[in-house]
């Protein structure tokens, strides 16, 4: 949705429940996302507005579906992440660095709109975890044959199994 923060967020601030339908996120990613929404995306915000500027802090929960980074199984990641954003109208060079409260993110508004779809689509690639593991004991992918480690030995030798960045040095002799 949209926010109209001079005409709509009141003097004593603004309480908002709202969901974020996962395929309006992923449209508004360009279809490119890596991994899928397995459940509406339920947001809490609390917005209050001094002069034209606009503090947020919110919550976001919600469940992804993404492929394990290490034996690609898709799995059902519950995400959940706070977060706080001081938001300022205008552009980034006209704006005096003194605005910004301690190391909160701040961002720019070209007009008096806030789209809350933006927002959290922006804190879920945020957080994201860059290698998403089903568990954390994920014991991946047999880099000779390709077998899920998980469901057993795939008998593979062992030797074949090492990691090729430490398999270099296994020739390496000390003098
Ligand atoms: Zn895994
Ligand atoms: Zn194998």
């Amino acid at each position: 949705m949209k926010i109209n923060i001079i005409d709509d967020i009141p003097d004593e601030g603004l309480s908002l429940d709202l969901t974020e339908e996962g395929h309006a996120l992923t449209e508004l990613a360009g279809g490119k996302l890596e991994y899928s929404f397995t459940s509406p995306v339920a947001v809490h915000l609390d917005l209050t507005k001094t002069d034209g500027n606009v503090f947020v802090s919110g919550d976001i929960k919600t469940g992804i579906s993404v492929p394990c980074s290490r034996c690609l199984n898709e799995f059902v990641l519950p995400f959940e992440t706070d977060f706080s954003i001081f938001y300022t109208m205008g552009k980034e060079e006209e704006t005096e660095k003194e605005l910004k409260p301690g190391d909160i993110d701040v961002n720019y508004l070209s007009g008096p709109e806030l789209d809350t779809t933006e927002m959290v689509l922006a804190q879920i690639t945020l957080e994201m975890p860059m290698q998403p593991l089903c568990k954390p004991e994920c014991k991946g992918l047999c880099p000779r044959c390709g077998a899920d480690l998980n469901r057993g030995e795939c008998g593979c030798p062992s030797e074949e199994k090492v990691d090729p960045r430490f398999a270099k040095l296994k020739g390496f002799k000390v003098e």
